[in-house]
């Protein structure tokens, strides 16, 4: 504990499926501070990763038990030579799984609700099965991309308030399933109701890790003819883009079925394999390793051994892990 840390005086209570990062941003702002100046004070100098120290001072700063605040930010550590990270009570195998730049909203949610909500900052979450709308990542007045040193959740840092960009045309249903499903995957006690075909329960059976690199494995290609580079596995998409990417695995997941026979030549073009043989050997959980051997088996392929064994490189950075506070300036990539 830093000797001279004392709580702020303005207090704010955690609500059910509140991001950690959207909470300390309203205690922030109810104490005139900024969430720069709230970092700068518990002595945080990665907001983005927040250490176990870390969150023990802010949780003091903001009056909440640090096992609550720790529950709902993102914690990277390493594992046996491997990156892995901790959210909302999950084990995340790859840092692609969340926006760590670009906030996601729902304006809506924002108005009738006053927080953030922890499943926005799943790069998968890309609808608000509440109000029937995509989550937005650009202010609509000034365009620049919404992130964490706004004044206050609700509020842009060109100081107007964050508001849908107007109509949306109808969200894909497949869609706005997958989304409430997440959304109870991050808060259990949503009013949500959890929503995934029974036919889909192998892919719920992988967890939200694993359902995640399912969807990204069968949803990112558009078609046979869109070759992936590496710069496209890590860009940061837009809600829209992310939401074609579900739109597609869901599509192609149909082709599926619960039945163990091979899967069609065509659909295997489409798969993303390696993604596949990363999740069978390295998946958070037994059951998604299992899934997805499970596929790679129906597409004629195995697990490569020579993955397991092969020394984990950390992967360079990426746009889509600059630090909270960034510029704000689109990607170029
Ligand atoms: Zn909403
Ligand atoms: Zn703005």
């Amino acid at each position: 504990m830093l000797p001279e840390l004392s709580s702020l005086p303005v207090a704010r209570s955690m609500d059910d499926g509140e991001s950690g990062l959207g909470f300390l941003l309203r205690c922030a702002h109810a104490n005139g501070l900024s969430m720069k100046q709230l970092m700068m004070l518990a002595g945080v100098r990665t907001p983005t990763w927040p250490q176990p120290a870390d969150i023990m001072r802010l949780a003091f700063l903001v009056g909440i038990a640090p096992g609550r605040l720790a529950q709902t930010l993102r914690q990277r550590r390493t594992q046996h030579g491997r990156r892995e990270f901790e959210f909302v009570g999950h084990r995340w195998t790859s840092a692609t799984a969340f926006r760590t730049r670009a906030v996601q909203i729902c304006p809506e949610c924002l108005r009738e609700r006053g927080h953030c909500r922890a499943v926005w900052e799943l790069a998968a979450c890309t609808l608000c099965a509440r109000h029937q709308c995509e989550l937005i990542d650009r202010c609509r007045h000034c365009g620049t991309l919404i992130n964490w040193a706004r004044p206050a959740v609700d509020v842009c840092r060109c100081g107007l308030y964050l508001v849908a960009p107007g109509p949306t045309d109808r969200i894909p249903c497949a869609a706005a399933d997958w989304c409430r499903w997440l959304e109870h995957q991050c808060d259990a006690r949503s009013e949500l109701a959890m929503l995934l075909p029974d036919r889909l329960s192998w892919l719920a059976s992988a967890g939200p890790d694993g359902a995640f690199h399912i969807l990204m494995a069968l949803g990112t290609r558009r078609d046979v003819m869109h070759s992936q580079s590496t710069s496209d596995t890590v860009r940061m998409r837009t809600p829209a883009e992310m939401t074609q990417c579900v739109v597609r695995a869901f599509e192609r997941m149909a082709d599926i079925g619960p039945d163990s026979g091979l899967l069609p030549r065509e659909l295997v073009d489409l798969i993303d394999q390696p993604r596949l043989e990363r999740l069978a050997c390295f998946g958070a959980l037994e059951s998604a390793r299992r899934v997805a051997r499970q596929l790679l088996r129906r597409m004629r392929c195995e697990a490569p051994l020579e993955l397991l064994r092969r020394p984990w490189r950390t992967a360079p950075p990426f746009k889509g892990q600059l630090e909270l506070f960034d510029d704000g300036r689109p990607s170029t990539t």
